[in-house]
Order: C-alpha cells, then sequence, then structure tokens
C-alpha cells in the first residue's frame, strides 16, 4: 500500500495541578489536565493516528498507563516511538491535521509552536502540519469545561 490513512481521538478531564502542554507546547493555564502521562491529548491523538495507520494497535498497547514507566510519561517521546514503528513498517508521515476541542483557554497564539513542535516529533516539515481549533459553544463535557478532546488525521507514505 502506498498510502494508509490514520485517525486518533483522545480525551483528557479538567483537575489536576500539572502544567497544561499541548502538542508539546506548554500554555499558561490556571488548571492541567489529569493524566498518568503528563495528558498532552494533543500528542496522544497524533500518536494513536500514526499507529492506527499502520495498523499496530493504539497508544494504550504500546504505553499501558498502568505501567510505572509511563508516570508523567513525556508524550513526545511516545509520539517519537510511534513514528519510528511505522518506519520499520516502511512508512513516514506525509501529513496530518488536527483539531483541539475545547472551551478555553484561548488556542490560537499557540496554534503555529503546536505545528512545529508536532512537526518535529513526526519528523516532517511543519507546514505538513495543520492544527485548528474549536469550542463546543458549551455544549456537552467539553462546554461544561469538564474535559478536552483532540482529534487527528493522518496520512502515511511508503517509504520508497
Ligand atoms: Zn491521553
Amino acid at each position: 500500500m502506498q498510502f494508509r490513512v490514520g485517525h486518533g481521538y483522545d480525551v483528557h478531564k479538567w483537575g489536576s495541578d500539572k502544567p497544561l502542554v499541548l502538542g508539546g507546547v506548554t500554555i499558561p493555564s490556571e488548571r492541567g489536565l489529569l493524566a498518568h502521562s503528563d495528558g498532552d491529548v494533543v500528542l496522544h491523538a497524533i500518536t494513536d493516528a500514526v499507529l492506527g495507520a499502520v495498523a499496530l494497535g493504539d497508544i494504550g498497547r504500546h504505553f499501558p498507563d498502568t505501567d510505572e514507566r509511563f508516570a508523567n510519561a513525556d508524550s513526545m517521546l511516545l509520539l517519537k516511538h510511534a513514528v519510528e514503528l511505522a518506519a520499520k513498517e516502511g512508512y513516514r508521515v506525509g501529513n496530518a491535521d488536527i483539531t483541539i476541542v475545547a472551551q478555553s483557554p484561548k488556542m490560537a497564539p499557540y496554534i503555529e509552536p503546536m505545528q512545529v513542535s508536532i512537526a518535529s516529533g513526526l519528523g516532517t516539515a511543519s507546514k505538513a502540519v495543520n492544527v485548528k481549533a474549536t469550542t463546543t459553544e458549551k455544549l456537552g463535557f467539553v462546554g461544561r469545561e469538564e474535559g478536552l478532546a483532540c482529534h487527528c488525521v493522518i496520512l502515511m507514505q511508503a517509504v520508497q
């Protein structure tokens, strides 16, 4: 197969005093996300998309949250590991499109730094990475500010 597509989706609950890290970028916030790892919901969705594209399961299979080695793990290392696994299967990243679903904080100032950071994790150019953010018009768990979600779609290309 020359191209393979992957999808990733992740949710974390607000309610910790950890720093808010999204796409590998620390964002000023009065609250953080509950997680065994650093809670980077964006990198988790992307990692799942990479693993999904090459049919290697999901992030929980490779980095179980019951494993103490991954306590407060830097999610960028998990993403890079998934990209290495995909490379062993003969695929590299084509492009990625990411949607953060959050009622707050305002993401606009951090979109570009996130694209640069994610591109470095994926081993691709930042123009191959698109990050956008949306609210849910105050509807649902995101709108009630109970948590934050992220979707990612990724295209992987066979290395020639
Ligand atoms: Zn997660």
